[in-house]
């Protein structure tokens, strides 16, 4: 029998996850107001390093603490009725926590809107609509001289409108307020939003095809691979199993991995749908998300639509999530906290118990291995829609050609042919500005970052110089700073140029310039859409803002300008980045009944990766990278993780990481390589350098990453360098 706890031994406290860097969960005594213990994921207010802030309880229990310790109390209980985290979203944060490798407190903090995060109540919607009581009968009870009351009850009718309606065709405020102090009307939240699915388009018998077999899976845990090419309707079919899953009164989330993505998808659901979709990504405000996030949790969206984050969003029933462009390395968070949204995606569907479809042209070698495995069932649609040709790819051996700013001739003359035509051409290039850098024609001396190992690029609108990765900006010097020289010239080609050259060929031709200094935020981009959508020839030049998801129907010439500052690179996944996002850019072209044709510019026509795009499925070459790892035990056929210490000083980074190392439990099946520098070791004034940890499997990368946690919070220098450890990282650079 256990002993029952003594009557003064240990307190009973509340543990409580806070947000703060430190790995644990915090104990408290209960707030002297406390009548009972609230569920889990309720959120309190507490003290904590000297000022207060918002926890999560997680339970209670008797203080693991010595009983002289004299432990804080919880100020407030927020959430005194439901709590906001619900149990599926708690287990799936304190997993993300574990098996991620972060604090408990930054972890729970993503289950939340960000004004929730802040303490505030969960949004709710404002009575801001006006009904008649009583039916329509008491309209006959206004006095008749009331006659603008009378007539602003008229025009509400049997209806529930808003407020302002009443306000924009006329009727003062006086007049609203009359009416809901005689009792006529009242003020009343917007109904529930309305839902009435479409009539989709009709689906080919592939596309049926798939339909039936996931639609007859809708119940229970269950990963599926959508894998189909550009345009082969994939979108569709996501559409008609949500369908079936609100049939059912149940929710799903759809992820995707691009902000810029978000309006064009909205739309298409709204529309198929007939409800409304709400958003979640970063560029909303704080309300705007508190929103969603409280239609989610209520039910009231049937649908939810998001970035990265919004796979943490709460939900009453979700019975479906779908991840778009599965691939795509948007989904990896690459700051604090470090995870994949897309394998949360599927952790979450476990939890959920239910379906998840990942889907793309280009899936990643991880979700083909799980394929494999028998773990995710993989469907494939390898045709467009009523038969609309895959684009033709050639490549144009760029060496020995008189290129103008960076285009071939051959390229020129096809994006020619393709204007002539009424359509619209697509040029892709990895690089914004006018040039990668500038150097000195007399020494070689190239202007550099001050703080980053990096060269500057040239911008000429305005003109400067800027470092992309720490976004220094200066004057565009006119003299060599080493040898004083005057004759210094910009190297390499970027979307600045391109668009010059373009307006210089084709003076009559609308050119859109899509990258991150032209199109700021989703305005600007929705415009450039539209302009896109409603011009008949037009060129479209850009980075790889272009290259993901849009549909362009009219683009049927795709140039790729440089292909070879992709090709190589010392990270092991860089072929497969590379192969996708060419996959992804030919994509762009002939996706509606016109054929397309993609070029590629290369000066290393013979590399195996390039013969291979042009004579190669993508699953082919998938395929053939897989083996490769297989042989070099890399993941998804080994696993990996970092250790990574980044500091002004670079003694320190260094210093951390090698007493570290030597502290570090010694296990024969894990491999540790370093402490070494990271390829840019100097970036925005910070040296970083990194631990390798590789081991066969996941289980043992992990535990090690565990230890390493462990002992590096020990110790002294881990105050003076910023360091985090990292499973499955996606940059091992
Ligand atoms: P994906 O998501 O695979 O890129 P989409 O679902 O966006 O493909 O489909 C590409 C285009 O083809 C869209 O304009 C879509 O409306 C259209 N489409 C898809 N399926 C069909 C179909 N069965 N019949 C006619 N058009 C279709
Ligand atoms: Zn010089
Ligand atoms: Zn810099």
């Amino acid at each position: 029998m256990i002993p029952e706890p003594k009557a003064n031994s240990s307190p009973l406290v509340w543990v409580i996850a806070v947000p703060s860097p430190l790995h644990r969960v915090f104990e408290y005594l209960p707030p002297s107001a406390a009548q009972n213990t609230p569920q889990p994921g309720a959120r309190v207010k507490v003290p904590f390093a000297g000022r207060d802030v918002i926890g999560i309880f997680l339970e209670d229990r008797r203080s693991e603490l010595p009983a002289a310790t004299a432990l804080k109390c919880v100020e407030t209980l927020l959430d005194d009725d439901l709590p906001l985290l619900g149990s599926d979203q708690l287990q799936l944060l304190r997993w993300l926590c574990e098996y991620y490798l972060i604090p408990h407190g930054e972890a729970l903090q993503l289950g939340l809107a960000t004004p929730e995060r802040k303490g505030r109540p969960a949004w709710t919607a404002e009575a801001d609509h006006i009904a008649i009581r009583h039916g329509t009968e008491t309209i006959n009870k206004i006095p008749v001289r009331a006659t603008k009351q009378r007539a602003a009850a008229q025009f509400i009718g049997e209806h529930t409108v808003p407020i302002a309606s009443l306000t924009k065709a006329g009727f003062s405020a006086a007049v609203v307020s009359a009416l809901i102090k005689s009792g006529v009307a009242e003020r009343k939240r917007a109904e529930p939003p309305a839902y009435s699915p479409q009539p989709t388009v009709n689906l080919t018998d592939a596309q049926q095809g798939i339909c039936s077999t996931l639609k007859a899976q809708m119940t229970g845990f269950k990963p599926h691979l959508l894998e189909g090419v550009t345009g082969s309707g994939k979108t569709e079919i996501y559409i008609e199993c949500i369908k079936e899953v609100i049939a059912r009164g149940q929710q799903a989330l759809v992820i995707i991995p691009e902000i810029g993505l978000t309006p064009q998808t909205k739309h298409r659901f709204e529309a198929a749908l007939g409800c409304e979709v709400p958003l979640i990504h970063s560029g909303l405000t704080e309300a705007e998300r508190g929103r969603t996030w409280a239609m989610a949790r209520s039910g009231a969206a049937r649908v939810v639509l998001g970035t990265r984050s919004s796979v943490f969003c709460s939900f009453q029933t979700l019975g479906l999530i779908v991840v778009d462009e599965e691939h795509d390395p948007s989904f990896r968070q690459q700051d604090h906290p470090r995870y994949s949204a897309r394998d949360v995606a599927v952790k979450r569907a476990q939890i959920c118990n239910c379906p998840i479809i990942m889907g793309s042209a280009t899936p990643s070698l991880e979700t083909l291995a799980n394929c494999d495995q028998g773990r995710y069932q993989h469907h494939t649609l390898m045709q467009r829609p009523h038969g609309s040709a895959l684009p033709d790819i050639s490549l144009i051996d760029t060496r020995g050609l008189a290129l103008s700013s960076g285009l071939s001739d051959e390229a020129i003359n096809q994006i020619r042919f393709a204007l002539e035509r009424k359509e619209q051409a697509l040029l892709f290039i990895n690089r914004r500005g006018f040039a990668h850098s500038l150097q000195c024609e007399d020494c070689g001396w190239v202007a550099g970052c001050q703080h980053c190992d990096s060269s500057m690029a040239v911008h000429r609108t305005p003109p400067h110089l800027s470092c992309h990765y720490c976004n220094t900006k200066t004057s565009v010097p006119t003299y060599c700073q080493q040898c004083n020289s005057n004759r210094l010239s910009s190297r390499g080609i970027g979307t600045e140029q391109l668009e010059i050259l373009m307006n210089r060929h084709f003076s009559t031709t609308p050119v859109f310039r899509i990258d991150s200094d032209n199109i700021k935020n989703m305005e600007t981009l929705s415009q450039a859409l539209d302009g896109i959508a409603s011009a008949e020839s037009a060129v479209l030049l850009g980075t790889q803002m272009l290259s993901k998801g849009h549909d362009f129907p009219r683009v049927t010439c795709v140039v790729v300008v440089d292909a070879d500052s992709l090709l190589y690179s010392p990270d092991f996944r860089a072929e497969e980045r590379l192969l996708q996002l060419l996959v992804q850019v030919a994509g762009r072209a002939g996706r509606s009944s016109l054929p397309g044709k993609v070029l590629i510019q290369t000066r290393s026509p013979d590399h195996s990766m390039m013969q291979q795009l042009v004579e190669r499925s993508y699953t082919d070459q998938a395929r053939a990278l897989l083996t490769r790892r297989e042989v070099l035990r890399l993941p998804p056929k080994g696993a990996m993780g970092l250790i990574r210490s980044d500091s002004k000083q670079e003694k320190d980074a260094i210093d951390f990481l090698d007493t570290l190392r030597e502290q570090l439990p010694i296990r024969d099946e894990v491999r540790l390589i370093g402490p070494m520098p990271t390829l840019m070791t100097r970036r925005a004034n910070m040296y970083r350098y990194q631990i390798i940890v590789h081991a066969q499997t996941r289980r043992a990368v992990h535990s090690l990453l565990e230890a390493a946690r462990d002992i590096g919070s020990q110790q002294k220098l881990a105050r003076k360098v910023s360091w985090f450890v990292e499973i499955d990282p996606t940059e091992t650079l």
